[in-house]
């Protein structure tokens, strides 16, 4: 069997900087440290900072956190409110929004203070989006669905989640180009998700069997199973090596199996992986 690995996959420089933060951040105070929400969307990962008594709390968790706790932000980002909530309880704040997140927070505050309308191309629920949305006070228009949108504000603000399809920007734009006059709009999807999905969308179509290694919860990684699904229905999503069905290992159809990872799927999750494909 030949396994061959997507030129661009795993760890994106937004995340690996988060972990790295994080790490560093505890050799620096080693004692327990909180992360807003977990670090990333990958439960080997998130396993592995416990090791390093490093520990995932939800917002609500804030208001029990005493002066001179750590937390550390996420690559997501988090609502403006949210920060000013933890300078007030005086806990030390390390912030590893990943910059070009940051750099969207703050063409949306921008924008927003000078009197434009916000429109996030995204999923409303994505711990990303409600970090930007938090950013204009919690007004912005959110959908990836082009659809949805009938009538929008005369002068608006476009932005995307980092982790949107370009198809998806592309239509929501087409409809803001109807409704609005006054239009700023930032293609703000980052290059880390094309090139990965890019490359995922060529492998898949070469291969009997496509691999999408990640976190169940890790949107870019369902993405990257979506494409690949397109042109090899044979696409299966694994968090890690022990999830590869027995089936597969036992097909003897398949002589070619691609394998891609999202942006939050570290380096020895798909080592793991591929060394078990290749020892079939
Ligand atoms: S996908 Fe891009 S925006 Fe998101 S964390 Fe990675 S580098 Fe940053």
């Amino acid at each position: 069997m030949e396994v061959i690995l997507s030129k661009n996959a795993g760890f994106c420089y937004g995340v690996k900087r988060a972990v790295d933060m994080a790490v560093s951040v505890q050799e620096k105070y080693n004692k327990k440290i909180y992360t807003l929400g977990p670090l990333i969307h990958n439960n080997d990962v998130v396993s592995y900072l416990k090791t390093l008594n490093i520990f995932s709390i939800e917002i609500e968790d804030i208001e029990s956190l005493k002066k001179n706790d750590i937390v550390i932000i996420r690559s997501h980002g988090i609502p403006l409110e949210i920060f000013n909530k933890l300078k007030q309880k005086e806990v030390i704040t390390i912030d590893a929004t990943c910059t070009y997140v940051s750099n969207i927070q703050q063409k949306v505050k921008k924008y927003y203070d000078s009197g434009y309308s916000i429109l996030i191309v995204g999923d409303k629920n994505h711990p990303e989006v409600i970090g930007i949305n938090g950013w204009c006070n919690n007004s912005a228009i959110i959908t990836n669905d082009s659809d949805e949108l009938q009538h929008l504000p005369r002068k608006i603000c476009v932005v995307s989640q980092t982790t949107e399809k370009q198809s998806r920007w592309e239509n929501v734009l087409e409809k803001v180009v109807k409704f609005s006059k006054e239009i700023v709009a930032f293609n703000t999807i980052c290059s880390a998700t094309g090139v990965r999905q890019k490359s995922a969308y060529d492998l898949s179509e070469d291969v009997d069997c496509m691999i999408v290694i990640g976190g169940k919860n890790s949107s870019n990684t369902t993405k990257l199973y979506e494409i690949c699904t397109k042109n090899c229905r044979n696409t299966i999503h694994i968090e890690n090596f022990k999830e590869i069905p027995l089936e597969l290992l036992n097909n003897k159809n398949i002589k070619k199996i691609g394998v891609t990872a999202g942006a939050s799927t570290p380096d020895w999750v798909i080592n793991e992986t591929i060394n078990k494909l290749s020892n079939r």
